[in-house]
C-alpha cells in the first residue's frame, strides 16, 4: 500500500492510523468500522490564591485541578459523548464551577478564560485498538483515555 501526503508517497506493508477521536470520518471511507467516539472534557484556567499547589483531582466532583504557575490554576473536568470538532458547550463550564466551589477557597471563578474543550479517543472497553483486523493493512492507534494512566502496551489481536 501507499499513503501519501505533503511530504511525498511512502509505500509501506501496514499503516497504522493514530488520528484519535477522528480516527473513525478517516477510515469509514476505506470500509473499516472502528469503535471510536470523542469523550470529550472541558478546562478553562483561572487566578487562584491558596488553590491547590499540586496537581489535586477531586474525585467525587470528577474535577482536576492543576497549578499552572504566576498564581493561576487550570480546572478541568466533565466527559461528554459528542463530535470532536463542536465547539465547546456553554453549559460546561459552570458546572465545573458548581463541582469544584464547596472545595476550594481563594479562586476568582468569575476570571477564567483559557476556555478549552479536548476529545479523548473513547473505545467501548477503554482497551487500545492495536491492531485492527477489519482489514489487513490498517493498524490503529488508540491509547487508554479515561483512568488517567495510559496503558498503550496492552494490545489486543482480536476485537
Ligand atoms: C481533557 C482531557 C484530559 C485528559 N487527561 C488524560 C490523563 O490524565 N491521562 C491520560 O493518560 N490521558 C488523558 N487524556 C487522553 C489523552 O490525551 C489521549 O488519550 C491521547 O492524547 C490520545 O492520543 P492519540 O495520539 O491517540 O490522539 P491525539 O492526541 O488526539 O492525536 C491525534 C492527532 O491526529 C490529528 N488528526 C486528526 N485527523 C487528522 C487527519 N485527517 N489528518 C492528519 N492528522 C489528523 C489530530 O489533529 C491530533 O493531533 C485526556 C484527554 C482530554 C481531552
Amino acid at each position: 500500500m501507499a499513503v501519501t501526503s505533503s511530504g511525498g508517497q511512502l509505500r509501506a506493508d501496514v499503516a497504522v492510523v493514530a488520528t484519535g477521536a477522528w480516527l473513525d470520518p478517516l477510515v469509514r471511507p476505506f470500509g473499516v468500522r472502528v469503535p471510536v467516539r470523542a469523550g470529550r472534557g472541558s478546562s478553562f484556567s483561572v487566578p487562584a490564591e491558596g488553590a491547590p499547589t499540586r496537581p489535586t483531582c477531586l474525585a467525587a466532583q470528577k474535577v482536576v485541578c492543576t497549578p499552572l504557575g504566576e498564581g493561576r490554576v487550570r480546572v478541568a473536568g466533565m466527559m461528554e459523548l459528542a463530535p470532536a470538532d463542536r465547539p465547546v458547550d456553554p453549559r460546561r463550564i459552570p458546572a465545573i464551577i458548581a463541582a469544584a466551589r464547596p472545595l476550594l477557597r481563594g479562586i476568582d471563578w468569575e476570571a477564567g478564560t483559557d476556555t478549552w474543550v479536548g476529545a479523548r479517543p473513547c473505545t467501548p472497553d477503554g482497551l487500545p485498538l492495536i491492531p485492527l483486523p477489519a482489514c489487513s493493512c490498517f493498524g490503529s492507534a488508540v491509547p487508554e483515555t479515561r483512568r488517567g494512566a495510559r496503558r498503550d502496551n496492552v494490545e489486543r489481536s482480536h476485537r
